[in-house]
C-alpha cells in the first residue's frame, strides 16, 4: 500500500500548476523556477522537517522524501529547492537556540531561503578535508578567503551554509578536525567581499562559483563549535543522500509511466510498439530496479527516523536509485524514438536532469568505495 497518500495528493495538486511547458520555458532561458518554489513554500512542504515550535510541520525524513519523490514523479524539478530540507538540518542539530530562533521561523514561513550549501572547491573535489577556503578569527568576526564551486542556488537564496578551514591542515592531529560551518547572509556578503558567478550546465540548475575576498562575517554566525564543522556536515549527508535518492525514484516513476503511456498509444507496423518485447523488457527491468531501490530508500529513512546511523543504507539508496533513474531515462528515450529528443515531450529535459545524481551530491565511485571499505571491510583504496 502506498504510504502518505494525503501528502502525495497535496504535492500533486501543487505540481499540476507547473506542467511541462513551464519547465521547458525556464530550461531554454536557464531561469530559476521562482513561482514553483514559492508555491511549495506557501504550501508548507519545504518546512516539513522544521519542528512545529519554529513554525514547520515537524514531520520525519520519510515524509520529506515522499514530497521530493512526488515532485519528480509529476515531471517537476525539486533540485531548485531540495537543499533547504537538508541544509536546514545543520542549523537545527548544531545551531544555538538563538540562531534557531532567529532563522528557523523565517525559513519556515518563507521569509528567508536557505538554499545554498558551499562545500565543494575546484582544487580538491571529493577530498573535502583538503578544502582551502580559510576562515580566520579577527576580533568578533571571521575573515573568509577562498573559492567554492558548484554552489547551487546561491543567487536565489538569502542564507548559505559554508564549510571553511579555521585551523590549517598541517596544525591539526586529524584532517577532519579544524573545519568549521558558518551561516552566511548572502545579501550582505555580496556587498562586502563575496562574488557569485553563474556556471552554465547541461541542465537548468542555477549553480555557481563563489569567491571570497576578505569577507567578514560575525562570529555569532559560526554554527556549533569551531573545528567540528566537518562532522556537522557529514551527519547531514545521510539525509541529503536519502532525499536525493527519493528524487531519483520519482524520476524513474515518471520515465516509466510516460514510456508505458506512449508505448500503448504509438502504433507502428499496425500494432502498439509496447507489444514488442524489445520495448517491454527494458521497462519491466527498470521497474524492478526502481522498486528495489525504493525499498532501500524506505529502509534508510526508517533507520534515520529512529535516530540510528543509516550511512550504509543512505549510500546504497543513492547508488541504486540514481542508477535506476538513469536506466529509466535511457529506456524512455528508446521507447519514444525520435520524439524522445524533442523538447516538448520533456523526456530529454528529465534525461539531462537525472544524470546529475550519479555525480552529485556524491559520485558513484565514492559510494562504492564507502561500501567496499566500511561495509565489506576491504582496504581503503585511496
Ligand atoms: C550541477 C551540480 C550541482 C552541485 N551542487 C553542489 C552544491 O550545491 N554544493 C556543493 O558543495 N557541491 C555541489 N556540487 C559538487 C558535487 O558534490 C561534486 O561535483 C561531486 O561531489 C564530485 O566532485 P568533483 O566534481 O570535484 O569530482 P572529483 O572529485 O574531481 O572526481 C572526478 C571523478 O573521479 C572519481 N574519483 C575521485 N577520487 C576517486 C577515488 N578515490 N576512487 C575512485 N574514483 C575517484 C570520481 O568518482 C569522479 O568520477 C554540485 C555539482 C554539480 C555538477
Amino acid at each position: 500500500m502506498e504510504e502518505h497518500k494525503e501528502l502525495r495528493k497535496g504535492v500533486q495538486t501543487v505540481c499540476k500548476d507547473y506542467p511541462g511547458n513551464y519547465w521547458q520555458a525556464l530550461d531554454k532561458e536557464e531561469k530559476y523556477p521562482q513561482e514553483f518554489v514559492q508555491a511549495l513554500t506557501n504550501s508548507g512542504y519545504l518546512a516539513t522537517l522544521i519542528p512545529e515550535k519554529y513554525g514547520g510541520s515537524g514531520l520525519n525524513l520519510r515524509a520529506a522524501s515522499v514530497i521530493l519523490e512526488e515532485i519528480q514523479a509529476n515531471g517537476c524539478n525539486g533540485s531548485a529547492c531540495h537543499a533547504q530540507m537538508y541544509t536546514m538540518g545543520v542549523l537545527l542539530r548544531h545551531g544555538s537556540e538563538a540562531q534557531k530562533e532567529k532563522y528557523l521561523a523565517d525559513i519556515a514561513s518563507g521569509k528567508l531561503r536557505l538554499q545554498a550549501f558551499a562545500v565543494t572547491e575546484p582544487n580538491v573535489g571529493s577530498d573535502t578535508t583538503r578544502i582551502q577556503t580559510r576562515a580566520e578569527k579577527v576580533g568578533n568576526t571571521y575573515r573568509i578567503n577562498g573559492q567554492k564551486i558548484w554552489t547551487s542556488r546561491s543567487m536565489y537564496s538569502d542564507l548559505m551554509v559554508l564549510l571553511a578551514r579555521t585551523t590549517p591542515l598541517d596544525k591539526v592531529s586529524k584532517k577532519t578536525h579544524g573545519l568549521s560551518a558558518f551561516l552566511v547572509d548572502l545579501k550582505k556578503a555580496t556587498q562586502s567581499g563575496l562574488t557569485i558567478r553563474p556556471i552554465q550546465t547541461m541542465m537548468n540548475h542555477s549553480t555557481t562559483e563563489i569567491f571570497f575576498d576578505n569577507l567578514e562575517i560575525p562570529s555569532e554566525n559560526l554554527i556549533g563549535e569551531e573545528g567540528k564543522g566537518f562532522y556537522y556536515i557529514l551527519d547531514g549527508m545521510n539525509a541529503e543522500r536519502l532525499l536525493i535518492a527519493s528524487e531519483c525514484i520519482g524520476d524513474a516513476k515518471w520515465f516509466i509511466q510516460k514510456s508505458c503511456e506512449y508505448a500503448n498509444k504509438r502504433v507502428v507496423f499496425d500494432r502498439p510498439i509496447g507489444q514488442n518485447q524489445g520495448i517491454q523488457f527494458p521497462l519491466a527491468r527498470v521497474y524492478a530496479s526502481m522498486c528495489a531501490a525504493e525499498l532501500m530508500v524506505q529502509k534508510g529513512c526508517e533507520i534515520f527516523d529512529s535516530g540510528l546511523s543509516c550511512a550504509k543504507e543512505a549510500n546504497m539508496s543513492l547508488l541504486l536509485s540514481s542508477e535506476a533513474s538513469w536506466e529509466a531515462a535511457n529506456a524512455a528515450i528508446q521507447t519514444h524514438g525520435g520524439f524522445g529528443f524533442a523538447a516538448e515531450y520533456d523526456i530529454e529535459r528529465k534525461f539531462r536532469e537525472t544524470r546529475l545524481y550519479q555525480v552529485a551530491p556524491l559520485s558513484k565511485n565514492l559510494i562504492l568505495s564507502y561500501i567496499a571499505e566500511h561495509v565489506l571491510g576491504l582496504p581503503r583504496s585511496y
